[in-house]
């Protein structure tokens, strides 16, 4: 049987697909590259460039190989991108998930794990947050996620597709082989950031805002790394193939650092000066999110391994420093 990775030559997509390789699955990728880097899934021996809005596409593809699940990734995820191009995110996102599950039922593929976030709680009530905590979206993205989710589990309950939302918390860090990492254009994640200030390719960072209610003033987050997401998905299908039935997952480390703990890690991992400059606040940054894993644990015998913050600094340098213009191909 085959896994269908939809985003697999993007950041958390190319990861949880190598690791999905490493195990001796099947994987038929299907990315439209508007993001994502074809290098990224040059292990994959099936790659499809196109849309899951191709729903001609999808049934090609579901013909040609033995799909017993789909891990959907495919999605914008920019969330200040969302605020000011809303219709962006529901046609590709909504939209592009409505297309896949139609071509789902009709193909008679039943499993699904959905790449879901942490934006869908929007500013949480309390930390750590739990997965039956509140969901009130903050922007347009996660009101997209949430949506997502919400689909999916009414196509569980009228077709029976079975279904795992795993919510990220702050993906980071790259493949400990150093062949696939993360490049995103335009760049807005703190710790590729903070890499290319290290490597001189910045001035500085900049910080959005050091007068939050937080020790030292700046933004706190879950940094987890990317290939303890991936293993999580490769959980995910377990659990969906023992027929254990649907579920939501946070997957964080359950440890905050501050947008400045960041910084003085990546110093001392690095070697390397990095300026900084204090910027106003970004537009709908809650100032703490941390997750409680707990379930994920439990239920998935999750185990997160890598994701200490040396670690994460360390891979996401080897990846940086390897590829100091990443894959190359913007
Ligand atoms: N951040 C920052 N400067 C940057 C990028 C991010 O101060 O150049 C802060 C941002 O305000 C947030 C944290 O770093 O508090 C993590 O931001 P990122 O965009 O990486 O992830 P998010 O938490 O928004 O998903």
């Amino acid at each position: 049987m085959a896994i269908l990775v939809t985003g697999g030559a993007g950041y958390i997509g190319s990861h949880t697909a190598a690791a999905l390789l490493e195990r001796g699955e099947e994987v038929v990728v299907l990315d439209n590259l508007q993001t994502g880097h074809r290098q990224a899934a040059d292990g994959c021996t099936h790659f499809y460039e196109g849309d899951i809005r191709d729903e001609a596409l999808l049934d090609r593809i579901f013909g040609s190989h033995e799909i017993d699940a789909v891990i959907h990734f495919a999605a914008n995820s920019l969330v200040q991108e969302s605020m000011t191009d809303p219709g962006k995110y529901y046609h590709n996102n909504v939209y592009g998930t409505l297309c896949l599950l139609e071509r789902m039922r009709a193909n008679g593929v039943k499993r699904i794990v959905f790449s879901s976030t942490a934006a869908v709680y929007g500013e949480p009530e309390r930390v750590p947050i739990e997965e039956t905590d509140k969901t009130e979206p903050a922007n347009a993205y996660g009101e997209t996620k949430l949506a997502m989710e919400r689909m999916i589990r009414w196509f569980d309950a009228a077709h029976g597709i079975q279904n795992v939302s795993l919510r990220y918390f702050n993906a980071a860090g790259a493949h400990e082989s150093g062949r696939i990492g993360e490049d995103h254009a335009p760049e807005t994640h703190l710790v590729p950031i903070v890499l290319q200030a290290a490597l001189g390719k910045r001035p500085h960072v900049a910080i959005f805002g050091d007068d939050y209610p937080t020790a030292d003033g700046t933004c706190i987050r879950d940094y987890i790394h990317v290939s303890d997401l991936a293993d999580a998905h490769l959980l995910a299908v377990d659990r969906l193939r023992r027929g254990e039935g649907s579920a939501v997952y946070n997957l964080g480390s359950g440890r905050g650092y501050s947008v400045r703990e960041i910084i003085e890690q990546a110093r001392r991992e690095t070697g390397r000066d990095i300026p900084v400059v204090v910027q106003p606040r970004r537009a709908g940054d809650p100032a703490v999110l941390v997750a409680s894993s707990e379930r994920a644990k439990r239920e998935l015998g999750w185990n997160p391994r890598r994701s200490d913050i040396g670690t994460i600094i360390r891979t996401a340098w080897a990846w940086h420093t390897a590829h100091p213009e990443g894959y190359g191909d913007r």
